[in-house]
């Protein structure tokens, strides 16, 4: 008898001819996942199968969060042939359980001597004998007593429900823009949740925000990782953008001049990195350079499609996701970024485009941007 996890994954992905893709991608992230963990980890029969962990608790921790998995069931691999060993197992796998249950068996090997309904029937009239806190309810249960037989026979009861999406990679490359603040953390992790290799780009604003603000973001970056899988952070030094800014545009504009600095230099990293689109943190009208006028001024100067998955989400919505992926806390750290230096008093909210072009074209905009890709500086989380 050995125990070991039987991975499920989501089922409307796997249609036709991306399901052997979709498979080894979502292998390869957990032997990365379970790297050092002694496991190992094989696909068969459609199922992935992980055994051979030091410790079962962080082996589930770690697998139910990558992108990709629907849950996690840990299992018991038996030899097929003792039916008898087979049904003592499901009785003591029972044991501490009360209510109402079932027993779920299927059958690949055909040649096995009991069909499903007859080991349904049996091994559930088993189990009811040895346990007089539990009752059959086959449309219904609270417990499913699930039997596989296989090359071998495989018995779960518990599964546990993981984080869902596609394994990362398989759709594509996206750039995000990663501030230290609550929503952009949470943005990329919705993209990546769709099988999306995020990097990710960070405007510093050194000496106005700190080294410990730089240092949040990177950390931030850690914690999406353990989804997102590695991340490369571009950190690009914005000091001297935001000077000009402030020095030469008019006060009520310079969020928004920022704003648009901030898509042109991410769109150049982006194409740099193969990523096809870019991802922010927005969301309507939760400040000024958030308002659909704003939002419409900052994407006039890229080309790339601009993700910004929490555009109808509400503040409070945001933390709740913020809270279960473990961001929130470091978010909350208050230290600057650089939207928060040199704000305007009175910043416009339905700003007109050639009025922002207007205040912008005392700006050398191409040297600024050329200057601050020279110094960019890439640390792989
Ligand atoms: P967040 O909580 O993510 O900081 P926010 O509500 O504070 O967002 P803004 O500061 O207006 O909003 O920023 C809007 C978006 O612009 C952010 O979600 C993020 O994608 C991007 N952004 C803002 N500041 C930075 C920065 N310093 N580096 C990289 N991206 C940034
Ligand atoms: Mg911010």
């Amino acid at each position: 008898m050995k125990e070991l996890l039987l991975v499920r994954y989501g089922e409307i992905f796997l249609k036709g001819l991306n399901r052997p893709y979709f498979i080894r991608a979502l292998v390869r992230k957990i032997r990365y996942a379970m790297r050092n963990q002694g496991a190992q980890v094989w696909v068969h029969d459609g199922r992935i199968f992980v055994e051979g962990f030091r410790d079962l608790e962080i082996a589930v921790e770690r697998i139910t969060r990558i992108f990709g998995v629907h849950s996690v069931c840990p299992a018991v691999e038996m030899e097929k042939d003792d039916y008898e060993a087979i049904c003592a197992q499901a009785i003591a796998m029972m044991a501490d359980m009360k209510g109402t249950f079932k027993v779920n068996a299927r059958r690949s090997d055909k040649r096995y001597p009991m069909n499903s309904p007859a080991i349904n029937a049996d091994m559930g009239g088993r189990i009811l004998e040895a346990n007089p806190n539990l009752k059959v309810d086959i449309h219904d249960p609270e417990h499913v007593m699930n039997v596989e037989i296989r090359d071998k026979a495989y018995l779960y009861v518990k599964v546990i429900p993981a984080v869902g999406g596609m394994p990362v990679g398989t759709n594509g490359n996206a750039t995000l823009l990663l501030s230290g603040g609550i929503d952009s953390p949470v943005a990329g992790w919705m993209i990546a949740k769709r099988g999306v290799q995020i990097n990710a780009v960070h405007f510093h604003s050194f000496p106005y925000t700190s080294e410990q603000a730089r240092e949040k973001v990177i950390d931030l970056a850690r914690k999406l990782s353990y989804s997102c899988c590695g991340i490369k952070v571009y950190i690009v030094p914005f000091t001297e953008i935001q000077l000009q800014i402030r020095d030469n545009c008019p006060e009520e504009y310079t969020t928004l001049i920022m704003r648009r600095f901030m898509m042109r230099l991410a769109e150049r990293i982006a194409k740099q990195t193969e990523s096809g689109a870019l991802i922010t943190g927005e969301s309507i009208g939760q400040v000024a350079s958030q308002t659909m006028e704003a939002l419409g001024t900052t994407d006039a100067v890229v080309e790339m499609p601009v993700f910004r998955p929490l555009i109808g989400f509400d503040k409070s919505e945001i933390i709740d996701i913020a809270r279960k992926i473990d961001t929130y806390e470091l978010s909350s750290l208050p230290y600057e970024d650089c939207c928060t230096i040199f704000t305007p008093k009175h910043p416009a909210t339905r700003p007109k485009k050639e009025k922002v072009e207007q205040a912008e074209a005392v700006l050398d905009v191409e040297s600024l941007i050329e200057e601050a890709l020279k110094n960019v500086e890439m640390v792989r989380v």
